[in-house]
């Protein structure tokens, strides 16, 4: 089944450049997933087919309107649709929320600028996200963050054993990797890697995992973080 994913944004061109190359380009090429932009100020208002205005009460910036947002949604929304605001007061997005995205057929993505929308916006989405506690200067990036954690999920996006294996699909982070040259610098891949021996490579990934979390997100294994994180040290004794 194809995810088909609706944009609103005021910059269609953001969105779609990033999207063309690389995986995500290949996974619309097949037809796994559809990307489709839609530029907001075609429900402007006026002449000047204007999106924003200055806040009531006061205040730096503008704000934008709720009607062409809402406008934008009712062209775009179906029964099956999951209307969803980028917002740096929404939900935090995870690997979790972007496998329930992924199981989903019609995604609508909203993208705001300038101090964000008229809060009667939010009424009319089923989902707020947000992609950490920073602000950046529009939906877009946001949005294209999403995109991207979800389609490589999609069935037959890429090789599904890397979404299996990888950081946050068991609750823990990735075991460390190596590749050539055996040697580097004076650091020496782990000898047990090149043993042949399958079932101690897949014990002492386990124990590598395991142990990288708890030093750098024990909140993942639902433990207190102890340590500060050292993120690009040396693999973790296990322990
Ligand atoms: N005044 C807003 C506030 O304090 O929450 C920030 C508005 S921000 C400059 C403009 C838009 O960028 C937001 O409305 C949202 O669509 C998007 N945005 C910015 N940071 C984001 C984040 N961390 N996660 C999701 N969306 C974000």
């Amino acid at each position: 089944m194809t995810l088909e994913i609706d944009v609103l944004t005021l910059f269609p061109e953001v969105i779609s450049g990033p999207l063309a190359a690389s995986i995500p380009g290949r996974i619309q090429e097949r037809g796994i997933a559809v990307v489709r932009t839609h530029d907001l100020r075609q429900w402007g208002i006026g002449r000047h087919r204007s999106v924003d205005d200055a806040p009531y009460g006061g205040g730096a910036g503008m704000v934008m309107r709720p009607e062409p947002i809402a406008a934008g949604i009712d062209a775009v929304r179906r029964d099956d649709s999951l209307v969803v605001l980028l917002d740096p007061g929404g939900e935090v997005f995870d690997q979790g929320r972007a496998h329930d995205l992924a199981g989903r057929s019609h995604l609508v993505l909203v993208c705001a600028r300038y101090e964000g929308v008229d809060d009667r916006v939010r009424s009319l989405v089923d989902l707020e996200l947000s992609i950490g506690d920073y602000v950046l200067t529009g939906g877009e990036l946001p949005a294209l963050v999403v995109i991207d954690a979800v389609i490589r999920l999609l069935p037959g996006a890429i090789d599904e054993a890397s979404t299996v294996e990888e950081s946050f699909a068991s609750g823990m982070l990735e075991y460390p990797q190596y590749t050539r040259p055996p040697a580097f610098r004076g650091m020496d891949v782990p000898a047990i890697l090149t043993s042949g021996d399958h079932g101690a490579v897949a014990r002492w990934r386990e124990e590598q995992a395991r142990a990288r979390t708890r030093a750098r997100r024990p909140d993942l294994l639902g433990e207190r973080e102890e340590r500060p994180r050292r993120p690009g040290s040396a693999p973790e004794s296990p322990g």
